[in-house]
């Protein structure tokens, strides 16, 4: 099972998601190491809204592997 992270990148005004594991605190599919809230996803008042690139890729080779 996988979920959705956000990762603040406030200066530069993003949020960015990644994907997690289920079960792992903070170890995204791309390795690279998050500070995460442990609660809800953070807010960044009018921030951009993308998805780890990285993460994306290793999630749907995950996907077609299973
Ligand atoms: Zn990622």
């Amino acid at each position: 099972m996988y979920e959705m992270r956000a990762e603040a990148a406030a200066d530069r005004g993003e949020l960015i998601w990644h994907v997690i594991t289920k079960g792992t605190s903070a170890s995204p599919l791309c390795g690279v190491p998050l500070e995460l809230s442990t609660a809800s996803a953070p807010q960044l008042e009018g921030a951009v809204e993308r998805y780890c690139s990285s993460c994306m890729d290793a999630f749907s080779a995950a996907l077609k592997s299973s």
